[in-house]
């Protein structure tokens, strides 16, 4: 099974995305190490910035073939070609409703435009793939006529795209079966998710015996977007046993990378790569977990098998399983009486609806055991000060006393907050690396007033997360405190825990 990504085309045309050329090339590299078959690159009539990235793309000397998109007009196809790309991929609307509105042509005058243009990239050697745009609402007889002529043209691939995104994967089926009668060429789906169904028809049409499918990262897209490559994959290889060219280990870095690149946030809940696409909170679920992962998971699929990682989140419905487990992995020993007070006064702030963060767990866990809060933090903040404003970069000191040390630095960042958050993480200087894996910055009541909660979840080298929060009317200081509160437990966890 062919996999095709147009995140660099249909992805860039969601509403409020624009990728620079650097960005749109960084995609392109790592849909390259992802293992996408092809890709589609972007639009080269559309403006000289998209021609040249399109360009550096197809001479970037990636593994995958580029693909350029061009309307059945000879200027969008020499565009294409100016930019040396593997593929033309030419549409044109053939729905009435498209063709009487949009681009007012007859019938035959469209069948006739999309021989032309067929013909043309042929006769210049490349690749070419048609699409009848709007295909799932075109009356089927002409469809296949289209279709025909395409074929007899000499077209290589033939899209089917559900414009749109009206159809059902039982429809679906049905068309792309029909299709294949009329037609030798192999087939491509480009489906939309406008009803939530574009994965779902996406994997109905390769049933019926499509021979590629086009998705996006993130399910990016015009409206509600395309199929996602990350789902559609998955399911291909777990659930359908086939096998694509993707290696999924990198799913969720490039998922993470385009939503860098974007702005566009993936939803927590989305599945595969999510944040909670594979966290669990209830007792009953994460005890069953904690003994064997197939028992609430798929099982055919795990976060390893796409870069991710399995979260056990505390909470009102925590177990005491998951509790346990959670104390011991930062080195304390607890007894089940201890175990039962701590599990209570979780439950009681989850009551209170909030999240449990590690440094929560840990404070509840040191005030029922009777350990006596530690004064030798490892970093413990004595001064910060920030500038900011329109003629300075911003720049943060922060004074601190390091592991016994005393240190004092200067950082700049992007705003006070980058800054002075950059500041901590030098205090730490060669010897500890830390990443900030997380940041959410709320605020709390309205106004200029309210109060701002930060949460931080930080990373060490070896992949341990640990996150904690804390509430300032001052975002500098919010961000600050939780930050250091993060490092200094997660100082402590590698440290062993003081039980
Ligand atoms: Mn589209």
């Amino acid at each position: 099974m062919r996999i095709f990504d147009t995140t660099l085309r249909d992805g860039e045309q969601t509403p409020g995305v624009s990728l620079s050329l650097e960005q749109k090339l960084e995609i392109a590299r790592q849909l390259d190490k992802l293992g996408v078959d092809i890709i589609e690159a972007g639009f080269p009539i559309a403006s000289l910035g998209e021609k040249k990235a399109v360009t550096e793309i197809a001479g970037a000397g990636l593994n995958l073939q580029v693909c350029g998109l061009s309307r059945v007009i000879r200027a969008d196809i020499d565009a294409c070609l100016d930019c040396d790309v593997d593929m033309v991929h030419t549409f044109v609307s053939t729905s009435d409703v498209q063709r009487i509105y949009t681009i007012e042509k007859s019938r035959e005058e469209v069948v006739e435009l999309a021989v032309d243009a067929v013909e043309y990239i042929k006769d210049h050697g490349r690749a070419c793939m048609f699409s009848a745009m709007d295909a799932t609402r075109t009356e089927i007889d002409y469809l296949n006529n289209i279709h025909r002529a395409v074929e007899e043209a000499g077209c290589d691939i033939i899209n089917v795209p559900d414009t749109v995104g009206v159809m059902v994967p039982s429809a679906m089926y049905k068309l792309i079966e029909r299709i294949r009668e009329t037609v030798a060429v192999p087939l491509d789906v480009h489906c939309h998710n406008d009803y939530g169904l574009a994965v779902a028809n996406s994997t109905a049409a390769i049933e019926a015996g499509a021979s590629q499918v086009q998705v996006t990262i993130n399910g990016l897209g015009e409206r509600a977007g395309n199929a996602d490559l990350a789902e559609t994959v998955m399911i291909l290889h777990t659930i359908y046993g086939a096998e694509t060219g993707v290696r999924t280990e990198h799913l969720f870095e490039t998922s993470r990378l385009v939503e860098q690149c974007t702005g566009v946030r993936v939803p927590q809940l989305m599945p595969i790569v999510g944040e909670n696409a594979f966290a669990h909170e209830s007792g009953i679920h994460t005890h069953g977990v904690l003994v064997r992962t197939d028992t609430f998971e798929p099982g055919g699929m795990t976060p390893e098998m796409v870069g991710h990682k399995r979260r056990i989140v505390l909470g009102k419905h925590a177990g005491k399983h998951a509790v346990k487990q959670a104390i011991e992995s930062a080195g304390f020993v607890v007894g089940e009486e201890q175990l039962a007070e701590i599990l209570d006064r979780i439950k009681e702030l989850g009551d209170k609806g909030k999240p449990v963060t590690d440094s929560d767990l840990y404070a509840i866990t040191e005030s029922i055991m009777g350990v006596v809060a530690r004064n030798e933090q490892f970093i413990d903040v004595k001064e910060v000060s920030v500038m900011t404003g329109n003629i300075i970069t911003p720049t943060a000191a922060v004074k601190a006393c390091v592991g016994g040390d005393t240190r004092v630095v200067a950082n700049t960042g992007v705003g006070p907050v980058d800054a002075a958050l950059g500041a901590v993480q030098s205090l730490l200087g060669e010897g500890t690396k830390v990443r900030i894996h997380d940041f959410k910055l709320e605020a709390i009541s309205g106004g200029s007033d309210a109060l701002a909660e930060v949460t931080i979840a930080v990373e060490d080298e070896t992949g341990r997360i640990v996150n904690a929060r804390a509430a300032r009317e001052d975002i500098v200081m919010a961000s600050v405190e939780a930050l250091v509160n993060a490092i200094n437990r997660l100082i402590m966890v590698r440290g062993g825990g003081r039980a």
